[in-house]
């Protein structure tokens, strides 16, 4: 098994920087936990670069 894929994320709603695990099993809830705010950011929302 491969590890968790991670990614560079950009949160929409305090715009700051986090790299975060993808979380979600349903392909269109998939999203990331800003740890800033708390809020969750959706994989659509979000801007991410794939990290290693
Ligand atoms: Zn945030």
């Amino acid at each position: 098994m491969p590890a968790a894929q991670k990614y560079d994320v950009v949160c929409p709603h305090c715009k700051k920087s986090f790299r975060g695990e993808l979380i979600g099993s349903d392909e269109s809830r998939q999203g990331f936990k800003c740890p800033h705010c708390r809020l969750f950011v959706p994989l659509e929302r979000a801007e991410v670069e794939k990290g290693a």
